[in-house]
């Protein structure tokens, strides 16, 4: 059973429509890459996955659930925002706690959680920090810990990387891509950057006006690609 299917997802805003009839079956465990040239509607597509949007019309499903009309927190997925949105007068312990207070989790399940993310994230040394005093790299990571505390089903990336340099870029890529074998999540991670959906990517959704123009494998879409717009996109990296 797909972890995750979007039905016939449609999106307009005012009159003008930016998403047309998305439908995707998203294995469980997979990382599955959107990628796309800006404006495509890339960001609101997973907007509204998250639940931070609402669909004109379509339906999202998670397992056997339909939580399309579920709030954001009850959906069992969590985004990690392109802007780290880090509190800057917290530590990093209470930065990636944030969420399970919030919830006014039990002391003691808190801490382990806490702790449980920053040993995968590499910040155990760095708990007592502030922000401020962090790397960008580091930056990244503690608002990474702040999904991983809420063990999520499902992990929503936003561009998460376009704000670093590009040696700090490539070594993110490889880390993400050690979590996702870490944490053994679903994940979804929206890009424009054809190399980081090639590289990254089990799968990828190449979107354009709205449209999917293709769902494949990376070999898939380089070898065999369906359109001209797929063709030229993964042929011709920024
Ligand atoms: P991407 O993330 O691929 O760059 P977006 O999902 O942000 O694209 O935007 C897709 C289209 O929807 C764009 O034309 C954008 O201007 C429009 N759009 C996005 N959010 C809103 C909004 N809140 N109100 C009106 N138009 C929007
Ligand atoms: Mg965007």
């Amino acid at each position: 059973m797909a972890t995750l299917n979007l039905n016939a997802i449609n999106k307009s805003f005012g009159s003008a429509k930016v998403l047309h009839d998305i439908s995707l079956a998203i294995e469980d465990k997979e990382f599955v890459v959107f990628v796309g040239p800006s404006g495509c509607g890339k960001s609101t597509l997973l907007r509204i996955i998250a639940g931070l949007e609402e669909s004109t019309s379509g339906s999202i499903h998670i397992g056997d659930e339909d939580v399309s009309d579920a709030a954001p927190v009850d959906r069992g997925i969590s985004m990690v925002f392109q802007s780290y949105a880090l509190y800057p007068h917290l530590s990093v312990y209470e930065n990636i706690a944030f969420p399970l207070r919030v919830q006014k989790m039990p002391k003691d399940e808190l801490e382990e959680r806490v702790q449980r993310a920053a040993g995968i994230l590499q910040l155990t040394e760095k708990l007592d920090l502030k922000p401020g005093q962090l790397s960008g790299g580091q930056r990244q990571r503690v608002a990474i810990g702040r999904s991983i505390v809420r063990n999520p089903k499902v992990f929503l990336f936003d561009e998460p990387l376009s704000n670093l340099d590009a040696a700090l870029r490539g070594d993110m890529r490889v880390e993400l891509s050690q979590l996702h074998s870490q944490l053994d999540a679903t994940m979804v991670y929206v890009t424009h950057d054809q190399v980081e959906a090639m590289t990254m990517a089990d799968r990828i959704v190449v979107l354009n006006g709205g449209k999917v123009e293709q769902f494949g494998s990376p070999m898939e879409l380089y070898h065999h690609p369906a359109t001209k717009f797929v063709a030229g996109f993964i042929g011709q990296p920024n």
